[in-house]
């Protein structure tokens, strides 16, 4: 047991610290005010090798480890929280589910302009009837010629407004072994997208529409029968969820304590009132305990995908102490923590989706007893006798 980072990642940490210092933490808060997809911060990061970390090297990726694409987020996010978007976007997100499963043909035409930070993918797995249900989607892909007819609809698909490309969970066939997943460029005929719609936290998306899309066989990404397959790298896309939670908590963190360092009321520094000390050993605690489950599960991920258990234990911890420490790092900031001015109140809005988004704590729990009482429970109702 060893829980101190090797040489070569404490490098690699102050480098993307520097690297954020100087080019990300002075504009933070007004990335984190604007609506836009920060396209500069993606150009930058790409050109920086922070884009595909954990994308084979023969791919155009940096061929580092999951734990190495942790490192990066956490160090953007503390600088800048919206950038760490982009570090998200370029390695946890689809793009890692992409990479994993893609055909070499696919590769060759997507990842490029992806890895470059000019393209963006977006995921569609929620419908409007399915959500933590995901198995219960309704998208069907009907067989047509050479190629498939798209017919649904999807919701909530982050970054879904500025991306060119979509990886769809579609039903080939009924019940979970007819689940797989196809990939649709913006503008195929019958595909569309609604009007933007705006999270709390401030990012927009856009439902999907197919109606009677056709794609070839070419951009079928996994055939059916491959559900557990894309769920297993969705647990990356879990982790790059958890360490934006966490990160973006410290990041609330940070500017609460130098506040309550300098601030003064009653003639002394907010940090000698004792109301005040407590609250941050407890955000502290909360920070330590969770960063440490965060990186025994992308320690031990093998081949780059993490255990469901692990990653269920470190999404529910994460984000938890991302959501509570930012939301008491607004208390104790008082009136200029609730303002705009303020980037802390962004903080306490990202961090409040994060516990819904990338499957709710609440299915992260329901994991978590799965495995204390080592077997399944149904969350289905119970089958009436006949
Ligand atoms: C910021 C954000 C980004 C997102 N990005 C994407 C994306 O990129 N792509 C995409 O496809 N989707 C995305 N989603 C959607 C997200 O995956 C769903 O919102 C989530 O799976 C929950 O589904 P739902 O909203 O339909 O809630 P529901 O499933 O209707 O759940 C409502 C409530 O009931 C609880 N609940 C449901 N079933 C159970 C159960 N069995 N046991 C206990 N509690 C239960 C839930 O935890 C929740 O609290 C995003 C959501 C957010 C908030």
């Amino acid at each position: 047991m060893n829980f101190e980072f090797n040489e070569e990642q404490k490098i690699y940490r102050e480098t993307v610290r520097k690297f954020a210092e100087r080019h990300l933490a002075e504009e933070a808060v007004k990335r984190a005010h604007s609506d836009s997809y920060p396209w500069g911060v993606a150009g930058l990061l790409a050109k920086n090798g922070l884009l595909g970390i954990t994308i084979a090297e023969e791919d155009g990726g940096q061929g580092g480890s999951l734990m190495d694409a942790v490192i990066a987020i956490e160090e953007i996010a503390l600088a800048c929280p919206r950038s760490a978007d982009v570090v998200h976007a370029g390695n946890f997100g689809p793009i890692r589910t992409f990479a994993e499963y893609a055909s070499s043909e696919q590769r060759k035409r997507f990842l490029p302009e992806l890895l470059a930070g000019r393209k963006l993918i977006a995921l569609g797995m929620s419908e409007p009837e399915a959500g933590s249900a995901v198995t219960d989607l309704r998208t069907t892909a009907t067989a047509d010629g050479d190629g498939f007819r798209l017919n649904g609809s999807k919701v909530f698909s982050t970054n879904s407004n500025e991306a060119e490309l979509f990886l769809l969970y579609v039903r080939f066939g009924p019940g979970l072994d007819g689940i797989g997943s196809v990939l649709v460029e913006r503008g195929t005929p019958g595909f569309t997208l609604g009007k933007p719609s705006r999270f709390m936290g401030g990012d927009l998306w856009c439902q999907l529409y197919l109606e009677d899309c056709y794609v070839p066989v070419e951009n079928v990404l996994l055939r059916a029968g491959s559900f557990k397959k894309q769920i297993g790298a969705f647990n990356a896309e879990r982790i790059g969820n958890s360490s934006r939670a966490l990160a973006v908590g410290r990041h609330a963190y940070e500017v609460a304590r130098k506040y309550a360092a300098a601030r003064k009321q009653f003639g002394r520094e907010l940090c000698e009132f004792q109301g005040i000390q407590w609250k941050f050993a407890d955000m502290a605690l909360k920070l330590e305990a969770a960063q440490l489950l965060l990186y025994r599960a992308a320690a031990n991920a093998t081949h780059g995908l993490p255990s469901t258990y692990e990653t269920a234990v470190a999404k529910v911890f994460c984000n938890r102490a991302g959501f509570e420490v930012a939301n008491e790092a607004l208390q104790v900031m008082g009136g200029i923590g609730f303002s705009e001015e303020s980037i802390v109140q962004y903080c306490v809005r990202r961090t409040r989706g994060w516990m819904i988004a990338g499957g709710t704590v609440e299915m992260m729990l329901n994991r978590i007893a799965e495995n204390i009482f080592d077997r399944r429970f149904s969350q289905r109702p119970p089958k009436l006798a006949s």
